[in-house]
């Protein structure tokens, strides 16, 4: 007998019918004698609708507003209910609990709050008296006790893992419309493979580099909290994704991701003076604004240099208005913005063992007329900006280039 969590997204609870699908699997897995604490997201598409309703309601956009937060959490109650009572009408014990009663302690700012606590005494009992905890996910309650908070878009997934975490459960399984992580987004790459194992340093990148298929914060509280995961499909009994530590041997490239977030600013015409770039992304940090690409390069006009770098699209017009008004003190011929970029990640553990890797992306997208605008590497990734336009004759061509629909099976040890 173990402790599992069972975490369905939003595409897997679309109507009633989708959530009495899951609730069966909840069923099947209790009746093999496990404990199962449930984590649901809003139904279907219902956060995006609140979310626009908020919109329309204040007129800014402003997630940080408390208020939203009231709004955002609905989803998740309905859905929680609607769990609990799926659960019962199956004659299971189930109770719903919501991020305030259990309670899921936040600190941080509405809209993106970090969990600081969590409360386990209620879910512990329920789950020793053998009754199914169904928890609310994405949202949790500010430490001062009065607010209802959220924890960022797609945070059920770390409200999973967290519970998991909490309760010390054996596995945390994933549930969505995708039978586990692919080689590609196979909703773009028809050759995608299913991987069947990967490591949690893979999982990190593959999901900050825009596999939206967890989010980065449940992979990185996956890893420090070493919850194994089983990310699966609700439609299928297949075997979905393993993710552990060292549950496989390290591939040159794993996965090919991409991420529509970014967008592009290039400073044109500074002086070349030491202390140019630490003015220029000293004014964007201390507008709270992170950079994440940069290069920086000699213009033909002696004396001057320019710097591009990517900001997350939703701070482009923040980040030029800082630029602009330091101007004056740090002059610069031209700010040029540009949002038609995407980012391309190569992914594999094993990229830092194997040359050649980003001898070979450059020349595929060579060969086929892609500009390549910044390149990123660590240790375990290689990104590239292009153009928005190159998508998906980007990632065809390189999945293909990668072998990555061919890769041998993964080799469990
Ligand atoms: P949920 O509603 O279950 O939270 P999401 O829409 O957040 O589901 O995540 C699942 C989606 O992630 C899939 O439908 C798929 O299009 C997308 N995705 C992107 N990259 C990958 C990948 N490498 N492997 C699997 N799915 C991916
Ligand atoms: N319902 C929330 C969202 O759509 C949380 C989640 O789905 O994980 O972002
Ligand atoms: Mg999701």
């Amino acid at each position: 007998m173990a402790r599992v969590v069972q975490k369905f997204g939003g595409s897997s609870l679309r109507d009633l019918s989708y959530i009495r699908r899951a609730a069966q699997i909840v069923a099947r897995r209790w009746h093999s004698g496990d404990d199962v604490l449930v984590v649901v997201s809003a139904m279907g598409d219902r956060t995006d609708l609140l979310s626009s309703l908020a919109l329309t309601a204040y007129k800014h956009s402003d997630d940080e507003n408390a208020e939203s937060d009231v709004l955002l959490s609905i989803g998740e109650q309905e859905s929680a209910s609607l769990m609990a009572l799926s659960l019962q009408s199956l004659g299971l014990s189930a109770r719903s609990f919501m991020g305030w009663q259990i309670p899921i302690e936040t600190i941080g700012v509405h809209g993106k709050a970090r969990v600081k606590r969590i409360g386990t005494s209620m879910l512990v009992d329920t789950l020793d008296h053998r009754g199914i905890a169904v928890c609310a996910g994405f949202q949790g309650l500010m430490v001062r006790g009065d607010r209802i908070s959220t924890l960022g878009r797609g945070g059920s997934d770390t409200s999973a893992v967290l519970l998991a975490a909490s309760i010390d459960a054996q596995l945390c399984e994933i549930f969505t419309d995708v039978e586990g992580v692919y080689t590609s987004d196979p909703r773009l790459v028809a050759s995608a493979r299913k991987l069947s194992s990967i490591n949690y340093e893979e999982m990190l990148e593959i999901a900050s580099l825009g596999g939206r298929v967890l989010e980065t914060r449940a992979a990185a509280a996956a890893m420090r909290y070493k919850i194994p995961l089983h990310i699966r499909s609700t439609f299928s009994s297949n075997e979905g994704t393993e993710v552990g530590e060292g549950i496989m041997e390290e591939r040159a490239v794993t996965a090919l991701t991409h991420s529509e977030s970014d967008a592009k600013i290039a400073v044109l015409g500074l002086d070349n003076q030491p202390g140019i770039a630490s003015k220029i992304f000293g004014q964007l940090a201390s507008n709270g604004i992170s950079v994440d690409m940069i290069v920086q390069g000699m213009t033909q006009d002696e004396g001057k240099a320019h710097i591009a770098f990517t900001v997350l699209k939703t701070d482009i017009s923040r980040a030029c208005a800082a630029l602009e008004s330091i101007r004056e003190s740090t002059p610069y011929q031209e700010l040029r913005c540009d949002d038609n970029v995407i980012k391309l990640s190569l992914i594999g553990a094993g990229m830092n063992s194997s040359a050649g890797v980003a001898a070979r992306m450059f020349t595929t997208l060579a060969e086929k007329g892609i500009n390549i605008q910044i390149i990123a590497t660590s240790e375990i990734k290689i990104s590239v900006l292009i153009s928005a336009d190159y998508l998906e004759l980007a990632l065809r061509s390189l999945h293909g280039v990668f072998d990555l629909s061919n890769a041998v099976e993964d080799l469990k040890q």
